[in-house]
């Protein structure tokens, strides 16, 4: 009997053209397990948006296939953008609450959910806040809380702590593991830093000049729960300088990490 669980998600020889002609991607393949959680790493306008946008169901491939072989049906997702999307009329306790309603839930029957989510981001005390009130890193926290208040099994996130400064980009990573690893959902997670794809990821994808496709795949060597540990080993900067190189290599072409 096959052991190997089935990926929760899977791309195939995937093609996607905009309706104005531009071919985003050509030939992407990349599988995606339960739990696991993935870097996509690649210059602008690889595709990396694009990406996202079909997992998520918002354009549907021309060619190729996208399936959910673990499940058989796309599962719950979350999405956290750049960009925190906050809705600035209303308080970060009721944007949390915004998929719950589009759900059909009642904010009473979803208060302890909401405060759980919340509490989880250490954003319980800004539940009354308004968004414009928050920090940047607190804006993100409630993005966060409120991708992950539905409990998905899978976390699109593009570019997420791109605007942040570093210290708040480094709680931020390691806050996300903490929940990762305590929720067991799986993350797509795409980022332009080859220093936070190698500290996130399992795996990091690496994807070259549009139309987009996989050039090259890392596997991170790594144990988890990690922190300054490897954030300060000679392996972590070993294995930063190995995707630098597959990314020169996807971007300039082969032979150029001799340059
Ligand atoms: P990335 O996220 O890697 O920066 P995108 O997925 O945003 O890349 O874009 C991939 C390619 O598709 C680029 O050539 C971009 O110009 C093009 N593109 C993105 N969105 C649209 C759109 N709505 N209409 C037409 N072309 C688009």
């Amino acid at each position: 009997m096959d052991t190997i669980a089935a990926p929760l998600l899977s791309l195939l020889r995937v093609g996607m053209r905009y309706p104005n002609g531009n071919l985003a991607l050509q030939n992407l393949s990349f599988e995606v397990g339960t739990r696991e959680f993935v870097s996509v790493l690649g210059p602008s306008g690889c595709g990396k948006s694009t990406a996202l946008r079909l997992i998520a169901g918002l354009e549907r491939p021309a060619t190729g296939t996208l399936a959910w072989p673990a499940q058989g049906h796309a599962p719950e997702l979350g999405f956290v953008f750049q960009e925190s999307t906050l809705m600035p009329w209303t308080t970060v306790a009721h944007n949390v609450f915004l998929p719950l309603r589009l759900q059909g839930r009642t904010l009473a029957s979803a208060n302890a959910t909401i405060a759980g989510a919340l509490e989880r981001v250490g954003l319980s005390h800004a539940a009354q806040a308004y968004p414009h009130e928050l920090s940047g890193g607190m804006k993100m926290r409630a993005s966060i809380a409120r991708a992950l208040v539905t409990r998905p099994r899978l976390l699109l996130m593009d570019e997420p702590f791109a605007a942040l400064d570093e210290m708040t980009r480094l709680k931020l990573n390691d806050d996300l593991l903490a929940i990762q690893a305590e929720q067991g959902f799986a993350v797509v997670f795409v980022t332009h830093s080859v220093y936070e794809s190698v500290y996130l990821a399992d795996r990091v994808l690496v994807m070259g000049p549009p139309p987009g496709r996989i050039h090259g795949e890392i596997r991170i060597d790594a144990a988890r729960p990690r922190g300054e540990a490897f954030r300060n080993s000679a392996s972590y900067g070993e294995q930063c300088v190995a995707v630098s190189r597959a990314l020169r290599r996807a971007v300039v072409g082969v032979g150029a990490e001799s340059a």
